[in-house]
């Protein structure tokens, strides 16, 4: 029996399910990692693979980046938290404030799901109303008000409204087609009573789902004129699309945004930043109640700081790059698929890209559903057993990262040419 096997069993004692979060799982059991450097994993039975994963796109610079991991061992030899403020906050969020320029004031968190959420509450707090807007497939983490019709391991485990969850919360979450905007304007007009329109600027976790010609604009637009706040959730986008996110890619101001996975590349660190009379609305000074032992604690920090340096460092390089390898990759796996027969969807930007199993474009989160998932198993489990990892599930994506070389990405297409056979099988 493998370690990972044996692993899995013990662990299924004593933690639910095994996972400490569900897209972890899947059949017949998760893989379990020893140690990380670069585009590598290495399991518990010595494997090496390749990842495509990257912590759910969090390590845009790949595994143990020196950079970061030596401004963290720097830190740790002053201390992991204080409790009080350090002036190393201040240079975060003046470079978070230099990398968006629809933010004018930040306060740090530790995860996306607490900074959409205080988000979210800023937005009630700032425009005294109550009702949300939020789009189908859309994930904004692990809460009630955002889990309906969320993506992720919602979708993936067909859980559209969480048990447990409150009816009286959810209610007040209102849910549109995603580049859908005549949709998003009738219900606006119709609801007086709309604190906040929510969006993945860049659907990363339906599967990838671009925004189509003017999506972003009219919701920029709408919102205007409704006197909305427009919340952008970047904690996928942000620093991957562009050192300032996709907002920089797209030329859109949002009133707030969420920062997130690469802004740590592997620290827990999370960001709500935005237009300042709103954020001032934030405690103490304001009546937004928001608080967190962990937040902005100096290991988390440093790590941020030395992840934005360095991505601005090699800006010139690191997203034409990327984004150069990720066509080539992506449209490789088309022709493959195509010349296979195999009714197929790629969608790909900058480092991000996925397979579909459909004859038909997926432009939202029920044409995403139409895709044979059962054949995106078959994939996951192939190319895994070609050593490449990329998340277990349809309904994510494939990140690249900058550790990862020409050998990996040839390893990868090989693996796909494999895979693909497989799917066809
Ligand atoms: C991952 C993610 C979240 C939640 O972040 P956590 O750190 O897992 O709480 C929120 N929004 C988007 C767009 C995400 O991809």
């Amino acid at each position: 029996m493998s370690k990972s096997k044996k692993l899995f069993n013990d662990a299924k004692k004593v933690i639910p399910s095994g996972v400490n979060s569900p897209v972890r799982y899947y059949d017949p059991y998760p893989f379990f990692v020893k140690k990380s450097q670069g585009s590598h994993l290495w399991d518990e039975d010595n494997n090496r693979l390749v990842d495509f994963c990257n912590g759910y796109g969090a390590l845009l610079l790949g595994h143990r980046r020196k950079e970061i991991i030596s401004a963290v061992l720097h830190q740790l030899k002053n201390g992991t938290l204080f409790g009080t403020p350090s002036s190393i906050e201040i240079k975060l969020s003046k470079l978070i404030i230099g990398n968006f320029s629809s933010i004018q004031k930040v306060r740090l968190v530790n995860t996306g799901a607490e900074a959409t959420m205080t988000a979210i509450r800023l937005a009630r707090g700032f425009t005294k109303k109550k009702k949300i807007i939020k789009f189908e497939g859309c994930y904004h983490g692990s809460y009630d008000s955002v889990l309906v019709k969320a993506g992720s391991g919602a979708a993936h485990h067909g859980i559209s409204v969480s048990e447990g969850g409150l009816k009286e919360i959810s209610s007040n979450t209102l849910v549109v087609q995603y580049n859908n905007s005549d949709e998003l304007e009738a219900v606006i007009k119709k609801h007086k009573d709309i604190a906040c329109v929510i969006v993945e600027p860049i659907l990363a976790n339906m599967g990838l789902i671009l925004p189509e010609n003017n999506f972003l604009k009219n919701l920029r637009q709408i919102t205007k004129e409704n006197n909305t706040p427009l919340i952008f959730d970047e904690i996928v986008t942000g620093f991957r699309v562009s050192p300032g996110g996709a907002q920089a890619y797209f030329g859109i101001k949002p009133d707030l945004t969420t920062l997130g996975k690469a802004l740590g590349n592997g620290f827990t660190i999370a960001a709500v930043g935005g237009r300042k009379d709103i954020m001032d609305q934030l405690t103490p000074g304001g009546k937004v109640y928001q608080a967190s032992t962990f937040a902005g604690n100096p290991v988390s920090v440093s790590a941020a700081i030395s992840s934005i340096t360095t991505m601005n460092k090699l800006k010139n390089k690191l997203y034409s790059r990327l984004e150069r390898y990720c066509a080539l990759l992506a449209r490789a796996i088309d022709d493959i698929a195509t010349d296979m027969k195999i009714p197929h969807q790629i969608n790909f930007t900058a480092s991000m890209f996925q397979i579909f199993f459909t004859n038909k474009p997926v432009v939202n989160y029920k044409s995403a559903m139409k895709s044979d998932s059962k054949k995106f198993q078959k994939l996951f489990s192939a190319l895994l057993q070609k050593g490449i990892f990329v998340a277990p599930s349809q309904f994510e994506v494939v990140f690249l990262s900058t550790a990862h070389t020409k050998s990996d990405f040839n390893d990868a297409l090989d693996a796909y040419q494999y895979a693909l056979k497989m799917v066809k099988k």
